[in-house]
């Protein structure tokens, strides 16, 4: 099946989708995005994805292309239309739109650029990779001060992600200048102290307010396990029972290793995968 994208009011092939070259989103990546899982079909936890963007847009001081209502009707028809019927995810990104080149906003009325693509995800090699944990890196927070927007300005979460590739990692987590580990370049971190209490880095303007963190939450509480919203340092992280990373695509992934060393036994943790379980029970 051909993939179709939704460029500011059409669903055009993919291939022929286009952006203005005087759009801000290319020449100063002004611009926020969000990514909506799907699973068996069905958008998760739209509503909280909507209103994070609401937030997003808000932080910019940008406004909406579209009223959220319509939005709201289009991304099911780019399910549709791309043939995502299990696993998959749909991307969303809005600029300030298309204007001369000149850092201030521009006058006058500019019109936000909106795109949306959807796409397959295989689901079974997440739920593999599931059982057998993932490795992660470190590398020094360098990110701008506001990371609670879902910013199109992605070069340090690039550059990072790059580097754990390269050394055979699937994910960079961040740590700041007093040693804290704030989150992953693309995920939500979490660890289990060796007392079993799960901890994971408050909210504010250092992390991004993940979607899958917010129900992870909800579930633990509901479990009745001790949590924690509190900072944690890397010398807690690499002593931890268990750690995890939660993102939109990857639910609950359980991390086996930092900087190459071993957590708990090497293998992921009971608890992670029965967050993870838990999870998957939810959005089904
Ligand atoms: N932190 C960062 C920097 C991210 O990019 C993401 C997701 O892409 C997350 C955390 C996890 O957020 P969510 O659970 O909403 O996907």
């Amino acid at each position: 099946m051909s993939h179709i994208a939704y460029v500011n009011g059409r669903y055009v092939p993919l291939r022929k989708a286009q952006v203005h070259v005087e759009d801000r989103g290319f020449q100063f990546a002004d611009g926020v995005y969000e990514v909506f899982p799907v699973y068996a079909g069905r958008i998760v936890n739209q509503d909280w994805h909507m209103q994070r963007l609401a937030q997003s847009l808000q932080g910019l001081r940008m406004g909406w292309p579209l009223a959220p209502g319509v939005l709201n009707m289009i991304l099911p028809e780019m399910l549709r239309r791309n043939g995502v019927t299990n696993g998959g995810m749909i991307y969303l990104q809005i600029t300030r739109g298309v204007s001369p080149r000149n850092h201030a906003f521009p006058g006058g009325k500019v019109k936000p650029t909106l795109v949306i693509m959807a796409r397959a995800v295989n689901m079974a090699a997440r739920h593999a990779q599931a059982e057998t944990g993932v490795r992660v890196i470190t590398v020094p927070e360098n990110r701008w001060p506001r990371r609670d927007i879902k910013s199109v300005s992605l070069l340090p979460n690039m550059l990072a992600k790059q580097q754990a590739a390269e050394q055979g990692a699937s994910e960079a987590l961040y740590v700041n200048d007093r040693g804290i580990v704030t989150e992953g370049a693309s995920s939500t971190f979490w660890i289990v102290r060796p007392d079993g209490v799960l901890m994971t880095h408050p909210l504010g303007h250092d992390i991004l307010p993940g979607v899958t963190r917010r129900v992870v939450l909800e579930i633990a509480r509901e479990k009745g396990l001790k949590v924690e919203e509190r900072e944690f340092t890397l010398a807690e992280a690499v002593k931890a029972r268990e750690a995890f990373l939660t993102s939109a695509t990857n639910f609950v992934m359980p991390v086996t290793q930092i900087d190459g060393q071993i957590l708990g036994n090497g293998a992921p943790g009971d608890l992670s995968l029965s967050l993870r379980r838990a999870y998957i029970e939810r959005i089904e």
